[in-house]
């Protein structure tokens, strides 16, 4: 673990479904967990909260774990082609930084400021 200087976690950041758009890779990092999924954690570009998602691979007979748990769109690698599937490049991903943000909905998936990005 390295502690960043990055700015801290705004709370005051007003809820909005805001697409920002393509991120650079370097502020998230991927941890595979054997037998579950793909672990994309970084920071949210808009409010600097810690995000944490779990991208659970799609295996027969096991359901998705946790309210954060989301199914791989395609689990297999060989499908296309890839070595293997890769989350933090293939997915949308969204701020779980799990602060209720204000004007925040009580119906959204993801408890964070509702933005969402891809990583490039
Ligand atoms: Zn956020
Ligand atoms: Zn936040």
């Amino acid at each position: 673990m390295t502690s960043s200087p990055a700015r801290s976690h705004d709370h005051a950041t007003v809820y909005a479904e805001e697409d920002l758009g393509e991120v650079d890779s370097a502020l998230f990092t991927r941890r595979t967990v054997p037998g579950t999924g793909v672990v994309v954690a970084g920071t949210c570009p808009r409010c600097h909260g810690r995000t944490e998602s779990l991208f659970a691979w799609a295996l027969p007979g096991t359901g998705t774990k946790g309210v954060l748990g989301r199914l791989l769109r395609n689990p297999d690698p060989s499908a296309r082609g890839a070595a293997e599937p890769d989350p933090l490049t293939d997915e949308t991903h969204f701020c779980e930084c799990g602060h209720a943000h204000p004007a925040c909905p009580p119906d959204t998936s993801f408890r964070g400021c509702g933005a969402s990005w891809r990583v490039r």
